[in-house]
């Protein structure tokens, strides 16, 4: 059977014109089983629905920050650089996956995306927002872990993860402020900030606010993550009507 298809989408560098993609997001989908393939921001009527129709999983990768037009909010003097189209083609690729139940795993931006397309909001700078806050932009490698993260017992994710403390990196400052209808907070850092959502119901849409594949060399937690998704579109692509992994698809 082939892998799982994993779409993972690109962020936009303005100035050089050009899509990128991260290594360590293709790496890791590829070490836990899934064929990674990159999404640039279509433009285009009908490419998103195009890609739900041919994708088994979703990774919605980091990046800069949404535009505060999205959850409701004129933006704060801090709102860092906006890419329109990443942020109409992914909101658009998240609200097709929830709807059909496609896996869906966000990180950092990713997540924040998740949960303004289910309906949530963001603080725009979690250090305005939150009383006493910890550093979440931190000057270390990607691979260091810098601050707690608590994840809850019982959730999804502390069947993936494991529950309670540990370490994670951290390179935000947006952040989940109301979290989106259909999903609930299951980790948190010692500051209050929401590290991970999840949907409650049972298809697979999970977010995290840390960059686990940045971690995933040295833990097998972080790995687990994309395991996990790879494991949810491997059934996900067995139930679609007409579809499944290794067969030829029209
Ligand atoms: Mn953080």
């Amino acid at each position: 059977m082939a892998p799982p298809l994993i779409g993972i989408t690109c962020a936009w560098n303005e100035d050089e014109e050009r899509f990128y993609l991260g290594r360590h997001y293709v790496r890791a989908v590829e070490r836990a089983g899934g064929l990674p393939v990159a999404l640039p921001a279509l433009v285009r009527e009908g490419g998103v629905e195009g890609l739900l129709g041919v994708l088994d999983g979703l990774l919605l990768a980091g990046g800069g920050d949404l535009d505060p037009f999205y959850f409701g909010e004129e933006p704060l003097p801090v709102t860092g650089e906006i890419a329109p189209e990443r942020d109409r083609f992914e909101l658009a690729l998240a609200r097709g996956a929830l709807r059909l139940g496609l896996p869906v795993l966000g990180i950092c931006r990713g997540l924040q995306v998740l949960n303004v397309a289910a309906g949530g909001t963001l603080y725009q700078d979690l250090a305005q927002a939150v009383p006493r806050p910890l550093k979440h932009y931190q000057q270390a490698p990607r691979w260091y872990a810098t601050h707690g993260f608590t994840v809850a017992g019982g959730s999804r994710l502390a069947g993936i993860m494991g529950a309670g403390y540990r370490r994670v990196n951290s390179f935000h400052h947006q952040a989940v402020a109301r979290v989106a209808p259909g999903f609930r907070a299951t980790a948190w850092a010692p500051d209050g900030v929401v590290e991970a959502v999840e949907a409650t119901g049972p298809g697979f849409a999970l977010g995290v606010q840390f960059h686990p594949e940045g971690m995933a060399e040295q833990d097998p937690g972080c790995l687990a993550l994309f395991a996990a998704l790879v494991e949810a579109a491997r059934l996900f692509s067995l139930g679609r009507p007409g579809g499944t992994t290794g067969v030829c698809r029209k």
